[in-house]
């Protein structure tokens, strides 16, 4: 393992694994990366797929040692940035706020609403501010990619909807999850922002792909959702998912025609990006 990032050492995509998702590539070089905002998640594995350099990260750590509000965020996507990857993929497991999306679903949602608090949620918190468009949050081309890879591979995927992200560790109580619902909104994360923003500011091109794992209390007539619950779906899964997002890597553009990488265009940075 390398102790500190080599000239070699690059990827154009990222894949950032949620809860049950340590691992992606095969024959890989690991890297750890330090940065202006501390240590990622876990070290990086470099790889290749599909004729891509990909860079996998496991967003809790491969010992799933940070709960959602203490990953590292920031870190994680500086580092990956500063690999070279402009692309990220977001795999995740997400409870379902309607009851025709049920377990093992998929979903690419277009819309996202923060219900999280005390995030570090930008890297231009000195020296001036930037106000970027998030109007919409993700890669329209990344969604059309994973859609139209998870259409290919016989999934039936939901396009489009919104992720609620709530600040967690806890799961919702059943008033908050029917007040969700009520929204309008269809799934509920825990980690999906400020991952999205972070992205964003770095001009990055950021698609969710959302797994199922469970209704959310306001939904289900039983207990509620449980821990054992989401790893148990996920765990189903998880090789399918796998699988998928290998095929998504493979469909994502190489020369972006997105509007990611214009976002920071005639706007004054106050830092030097990697
Ligand atoms: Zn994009």
């Amino acid at each position: 393992m390398s102790t500190s990032r080599e000239d070699a050492a690059s990827a154009d995509i990222g894949v950032i694994g949620g809860s049950g998702f340590y691992s992606f590539l095969d024959d890989i070089e690991e890297v750890r990366v330090e940065t202006p905002y501390g240590t990622p998640s876990d070290v990086i594995a470099l790889g290749e797929l599909a004729g891509r350099r990909v860079a996998f990260l496991p967003r809790h750590g491969r010992d799933h040692r940070y709960p959602p509000h203490k990953i590292p965020y920031r870190a994680n996507l500086w580092a990956l940035r500063s690999l070279g990857v402009r692309q990220v993929l977001a795999p995740s497991a997400v409870g379902s706020l309607t009851p025709e999306y049920g377990p093992g679903t998929l979903a690419v949602p277009d819309q996202l609403a923060d219900r999280t608090h005390g995030r570090a949620q930008t890297f231009y918190d000195e020296g001036g501010a930037v106000h970027l468009s998030f109007s919409d949050p993700y890669c329209p081309a990344g969604r059309r990619a994973a859609a139209d890879s998870a259409k290919a591979a016989g999934w039936r995927p939901v396009e489009g909807g919104t992720l609620v992200v709530i600040e967690g560790p806890r799961f919702s109580t059943r008033a908050e999850s029917q007040w969700f619902a009520a929204q309008g909104w269809t799934l509920v994360g825990m980690t999906g922002h400020p991952e999205a923003v972070l992205a964003r500011e770095l001009a990055l091109c950021y698609t969710p792909l959302c797994l199922v794992t469970d209704l959310d209390a306001g939904i289900e007539e039983g207990d509620g959702v449980t821990m054992e619950e989401v790893l148990r779906v996920f765990g189903e899964n998880i090789d399918r998912l796998r699988t998928l997002v290998a095929d998504v890597v493979g469909a994502l553009p190489a020369e972006r025609g997105c509007p990611c990488p214009r976002v920071l265009d005639g706007i004054k940075l106050p830092l030097e990006l990697p």
